[in-house]
Order: C-alpha cells, then structure tokens, then sequence
C-alpha cells in the first residue's frame, strides 16, 4: 500500500513539474520563449516594451527577475555589461567587426544583426568588475561569481544560454556571463532534466549561419 502510493506521489510530482512546451510561442519575437539563433533570425523592426534596470534597457517580463537575481549575488558585484541592443545597434557593431578583421572574424566575434539574442531585451551580460580577469572570457565560469550564476541563475528564470560542448546546437562559443530570460519554470525545468539548450528542449534548428555571405 505505502509503495503504491508513493508510485502515486511520484507521478502526481513529476507531472506538476512538467513544463507544457507550448505554453508560449518559440516564433513571436516577443514571447519569453522565442529561439534567436544564427538559422531563426528576428525581423529587422522588431523591438520589444522595454524597461530600465540600473540604467540599462531590457525586456519588461526581465526586468524585476533580473533586479531579484542582481540583489541576490550583490556579493559578487555583478554589472550589466550589456542587454537590450537594436538591430541598428548590432548592424553597425557588425559591419564595424567586419571592417576592422574580415567576415569570417566578424563571424566569431560579434552576431550578424537579426541574429542575437540581446534584441530581444532577454539577455544580459554580466561582469564584474571588483575581479574583471574573467570578464567576458570562458574562465569567468570557473570563478566565484560564474559558478553562482550557473548554480541559482534558474531560480531567477534565467539560464547560462551557451554552455561548453553545445556550439554546434547554438552556433555559439560558451558564454558564460550571457543570461537569457525564459521565466522560472523552463529555467527549472531545463535544470530538472539537464537539457542545455532550447533547440534540444523545443526540437528547433540552430548552429551555424545557412549561408555565407
Ligand atoms: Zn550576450
């Protein structure tokens, strides 16, 4: 009897905490779920209701998670680097890339505009500049302060979005100071079952550019 209603307890658990995957579309640029990656572009006019944390502008369903996720790591000193960017914003950084180190350098170094996820007003860049070695770097995972992001980032909904050994599903190197919102429930549910990305959790393409320019 005890047995049979634990196997009860257990399904009744593992189905409350299942997430619904089409909650929200992963399509609408303005939906906490949408996949912007260099094969799912946004449109060129697309710019999300924006609001202010700590001077930077990024999407509104972000904002108070991210000020909730800031106040609780203030031990580390977090500071956004970086968050909402503009398709004129990312064009103009882009081309800037391009002509200063060629297409393919550009490539690796900054996002083709359409292409990035700050766009979206998502996604943030964290520093932190009372201990700025890692700053921007792969070993910023292996510090105090990236290693608490990987760990409490999903309490907040948001998740490290390009981890180590998934360029080839994202078409991104690691970047483990770049925080994507997609609200506490994927974030959770993504971290209860150990998928990484959301091309793996939602079935969507991603990886390299289709074509050259
Ligand atoms: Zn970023």
């Amino acid at each position: 009897m005890v047995g049979w209603l634990l196997a009860l307890v257990a399904v009744l658990t593992s189905s409350v905490h299942q997430v619904d995957a089409t909650a929200h579309s992963t399509t609408d640029p303005a939906s906490v779920w949408v996949v912007v990656n260099k094969t799912h572009p946004l449109p060129a006019g697309f710019r999300p209701e924006l609001a202010i944390v700590r001077g930077y502008q990024v999407a509104r369903p972000a904002a108070r998670p991210l000020e909730r996720l800031l106040g609780a790591g203030a031990r580390f000193g977090f500071k956004i680097a970086s968050a909402y960017r503009s398709y004129a914003y990312q064009e103009h950084v882009h081309a800037a890339t391009v002509a200063a180190r060629g297409q393919q350098a550009a490539d690796r170094l900054s996002a083709r505009p359409g292409h990035s996820e700050h766009q979206t007003g998502l996604a943030v860049d964290l520093v932190t500049p009372g201990d700025p070695g890692c700053d921007f770097d792969p070993c910023f995972a292996r510090t105090p302060a990236g290693r608490w992001l990987a760990t409490h980032a999903a309490a907040y909904g948001f998740v490290v979005r390009y981890q180590p050994g998934t360029t080839a599903i994202t078409g991104y190197r690691p970047e483990p100071w770049h925080l994507r919102y997609v609200g506490r429930a994927l974030a959770l549910e993504l971290r209860r079952t150990g998928v990484r990305t959301l091309e793996e959790f939602f079935d969507v393409p991603g990886g390299d550019y289709p074509t050259p320019r």
